[in-house]
């Protein structure tokens, strides 16, 4: 018989933290926390293989399923002294979701299951506290009603407000227990009225309406978007966990709570958490009441005048601090913690390791490395690449005048401005036309999940710093600033007022998730840094990966920066790019449009100098580190004026008739300008404008050299090429070019040159190639374009629709295409490699900046990656870890 339900409580458990995967990252902790001796409520976990038998089979549950639930009850009911369903002595229980990834408020808890009418008074006698009892029971209705019965959570919430009014109540906790009697019954009518049937009242008839709603929860809207958004394959299930009840709303003795071990906003080591007193659940993290700091020294720091646990239960605190610390060493990573005390005494519902902001998720590597808990290796691996880019965001210039319209709290960190949105939907629209929104809402939900991810920040008037939208915020690495109550949103006049201002939809705020202040107007902002923790952790992945960085740098500003963040090199230097500048494009359109030989010498010889002096300033930025150049690259319309004022400049310079000079413009088009006349093939046809660049590259090493005192070996690039002869022809000429350089200099420049293999036939005729071609550097973005036969420039329309759909997992122009593409880059380095052992092998497309991508291209042994200069950082730790990864096979 399958085993479908693992058991835990009073100090064992049947699962353990390994077995995430079948009974989901709860569960599984649950049972560890268990087997540890800590003061965990038993309960029991249906695991995740019955979620997929859930779905395999048409919605059904294997056969011996509820007799297993039913032991596993009794068993529960043992250990706690209860019977489920008994109505002088019922056990309650909730029941809680749990995937093998966390899914913060995804999938649905229902607590307090069991209660009835029966069982109300039951609770109320043994616990001798009628409003508890009553105060649960009509919990338990909204709940299940809401995530089991689809009634809605508003309708109760609105019943609930109008007899508060009615009876001038501020609080729920002002409800005696005679009037929680009428709310309930008033309840219980509208659940009726609604579904055309009283509310469930069996208790088992409730238990697996809970199973039920979570494991039809797992494919839900919601559920869905986030695991399309982190990429959780949906076939991993979720595993329901049903658990005794603790009752943290048992008076002013009980509170609830959540805590991290750690800062999760600057990764502190300091115990960091809030809760509240005589309440339940989700009240924490809903943010309709304000919770209260944990420790006395969060509690100074906030200001706040609400005591902390620390002040109000010093005994479960001590015991709940030894906890932390025990579960901290145990797990060696930072907790992310839920409990609920019950009449003074702690009870445990939660732990996993804690989400944080990149900037904390730093710190903690490296406090914890310090601090001997985890190897330096591993403290490399606890850093997500990715997220890094957090830290690679702006701050606001601490010159800057802040216009500060009001503050909330500094959730996640970072600043941004933007046109203020108060809708989901319109900042995706605004976002899809390149337009900057923050989004500003009253708290969000998952709902919102699509808007903040197109928003640059998020800005909340409800909720603390473990609501929605600060959780998802550090998640996703946006600024956040929450919680904001002297902000009061208009979502009917799409206005938001603070202070006496007010901004309507469309104004552009700042907001800074650093100090949680918004600000009227655009900001100026300053470039991020690497230091401190940031570089520790980078001369650790220095330390040990393989492959080196390069960056993609054109201007001597990118190469600054990239230098800054640590580049070992310039990977790709498009030299075009050098070209769009005001007064050069004049020189390049006449060598252009020139119909001559002669005219473009002459066009091209005032660009020498140009040229000449762009590699100088970049050979000298670099100071001896290698330098990648590519020759000119785009199909030439692109430099063609559009207007005819354009036109008419131009021809006037070159002394031509402006008709002419329009008809040859005309006469550039091409229908396929990107499989066009570009490439290597201008080079072929115009052989003075490679030369040109040749001699300034030359011209500029010797320079560069003389200045600097390092000697410059420039790798001159040939783009595009398929056959050997075009690499060969275009070769020669920069041959000859090295050649007269160092006749007229006097100085012999070393120098190498190589090919961008950007096609498919240039990956398959490698070792033909490598015989004259010295580097190979995989431009995986044509490749990508050739190999899927998809124009990159108008892949954005359709790709979208393939990943909705399911049938890629990854935009392959944003992650290397492992299979087909990978392959072609892993044919062109062993037939390269066969041909020319030593020969030098790089990636310089979007790629080189991509994780994943990255560790692919340790796979086939690259010698370095080149990506944007504020990538450089990602790419060293991604660089590090697949390193690591590659080590442990
Ligand atoms: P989520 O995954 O959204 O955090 P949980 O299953 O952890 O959902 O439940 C949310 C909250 O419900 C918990 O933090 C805890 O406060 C409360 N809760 C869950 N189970 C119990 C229980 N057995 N007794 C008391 N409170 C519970
Ligand atoms: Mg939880
Ligand atoms: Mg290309």
């Amino acid at each position: 018989m399958a085993k479908w339900v693992y058991g835990f409580g009073d100090g064992r458990a049947e699962g353990a933290a390994e077995m995430r995967d079948l009974l989901g990252g709860k569960g599984a902790n649950l049972a560890e926390m268990s087997n540890l001796g800590l003061p965990v409520p038993p309960g029991f976990t249906i695991t995740t293989e019955v979620c997929t038998w859930y779905y395999d089979n048409g919605r059904q549950y294997p056969a011996d399923l509820d007799t297993q639930v039913d032991a596993a009850l009794t068993a529960i009911g043992d250990m706690t002294g209860r019977v489920f369903g008994d109505k002088d002595n019922p056990l309650l229980v909730s029941v809680r979701s749990g995937a093998r990834a966390s899914m913060p408020g995804m999938m649905d808890t229902v607590l307090n299951l069991g209660l009835n009418d029966q069982t109300v008074l039951a609770l109320e006698a043994a616990s001798g506290d009628a409003r508890f009892a009553y105060d649960s029971y009509r919990r338990f209705i909204q709940m299940y009603s809401d995530v089991v019965l689809g009634v809605e959570h508003h309708a109760f919430e609105e019943i609930l407000d109008i007899f508060k009014e009615g009876k001038g109540h501020a609080l729920d906790t002002d409800l005696s227990p005679d009037e929680w009697k009428q709310v309930i019954e008033r309840y219980k009518a509208l659940v009726e009225e609604e579904l055309d049937q009283p509310f469930p009242q069996d208790p088992r008839e409730q238990l697996w309406g809970a199973i039920g709603a979570v494991f039809g929860s797992w494919m839900n809207p919601r559920a869905n978007t986030y695991r399309a958004l982190y990429n959780i394959p949906a076939n991993w299930g979720t595993a329901v966990n049903v658990q005794a009840m603790v009752f943290g709303n048992m008076g002013d003795t009980s509170a609830t709570g959540v805590a991290f071990t750690r800062n999760p906003s600057t990764g502190e080591n300091a115990l960091y958490g809030e809760f509240l007193v005589n309440a339940q659940g989700e009240d924490v993290v809903a943010g309709t009441r304000t919770p209260q700091n944990i420790t006395e020294a969060a509690r100074i720091e906030a200001k706040s005048d609400k005591p902390s646990l620390e002040k109000v239960m010093p005994e479960a605190f001590g015991q709940f601090l030894e906890i932390c610390n025990k579960l901290e060493q145990h797990y060696c990573d930072m907790q992310d913690l839920e409990f609920t005390i019950e009449r003074g005494r702690l009870w445990m519902l939660q732990t996993r390791s804690g989400k944080r902001t990149a900037k904390a998720a730093m710190k903690i590597a490296v406090d914890m490395a310090d601090e001997g808990l985890i190897s330096h290796e591993e403290a490399i691996l606890r850093v997500d690449p990715a997220a890094l880019d957090q830290l690679l965001h702006p701050t606001i210039d601490p010159a800057a005048r802040r216009d500060i319209v009001a503050t909330g709290l500094p959730a996640s960190p970072g600043a941004a401005s933007g046109q203020l949105v108060f809708t989901s939907d319109e900042a995706v629209e605004l976002a899809g036309t390149e337009q900057k929104v923050i989004l500003a809402r009253v708290e969000t939900s998952p709902e919102d999940i699509h808007g903040m991810h197109a928003s640059q920040g998020i800005l909340t008037t409800r909720g603390g710093m473990t609501s929605h939208a600060a959780v998802v915020a550090r998640g996703m690495g946006k600024p956040c600033v929450s919680g904001a109550g002297s902000i009061v949103i208009d979502y009917r006049k799409e206005t938001l007022t603070a202070g006496g201002r007010t901004f309507n939809k469309g104004d552009i705020v700042t907001i800074d998730g650093g100090t949680g202040e918004l600000l009227a107007g655009a900001v100026p902002m300053l470039q991020p840094q690497l230091s401190g923790d940031f570089a520790e952790l980078m001369e650790w992945a220095d330390d040990v990966r393989r492959m080196k960085i390069r960056t993609n740098a054109d201007t001597p500003t990118d190469a600054r920066h990239a230098r800054d963040f640590g580049a070992e090199g310039i990977g790709l230097c498009r030299t075009e790019h050098m070209f769009f500048d005001d007064e050069r494009i004049i020189a390049v359109r006449e060598m252009i449009l020139a119909e001559t030989e002669t005219g473009r010498r002459t066009a091209l010889a005032k660009l020498l100098p140009m040229q000449r002096q762009d590699f100088t300033e970049l050979f000298e930025i670099m100071h001896g580190l290698p330098v990648t150049i590519r020759l000119l690259d785009p199909p030439l319309h692109e430099f063609l004026p559009k207007t005819e004022k354009g036109i008419a400049e131009v021809a006037s310079v070159m002394g031509v008739d402006p008709e002419r000079l329009r008809a040859r413009t005309h006469a550039l088009v091409e229908l396929n300008p990107m499989l066009g006349h570009r490439g290597c093939r201008l080079a072929i046809t115009y052989p003075e404008v490679a030369e040109m660049q040749a001699r300034a590259i030359f011209e500029a090493a010797v320079a560069a050299a003389k200045t600097t005192g390092e000697p410059v070996v420039p790798e001159i690039m040939v783009p595009l090429v398929s056959l050997k002869p075009e690499f060969d022809f275009v070769k020669a000429r920069i041959d000859a070019m090295a050649e007269a350089v160092a006749q007229e200099t006097g100085v012999t420049v070393a120098y190498q040159v190589g090919t961008m293999i950007e096609l498919p036939r240039a990956c398959l005729r490698a070792a033909e190639i490598a015989e004259t071609a010295e580097f190979f550097s995989f431009g995986t973005n044509d490749l990508t374009q050739t190999a899927f036969g998809i124009s990159r420039d108008d892949a954005a329309s359709f790709i979208g629709d393939y990943m909705k759909k399911g049938l890629i997992d990854q935009d392959p122009f944003i992650s290397l295409d492992p299979e087909g593409v990978g392959e072609l880059v892993q044919i062109g380095c062993e037939r390269g490699r066969a041909q020319r052992p030593d020969i030098k092998l790089g990636i310089c497309g979007e790629h080189g900046g991509d994780p994943a991508s990255i560790d692919f291209c340790e796979s086939v042994k690259l010698d370095y990656v080149s990506c944007s200069p504020f990538r450089v950082p990602i790419a060293r730790l991604a660089a590090a870890q697949a390193t690591l990864k590659a080590r442990k096979g």
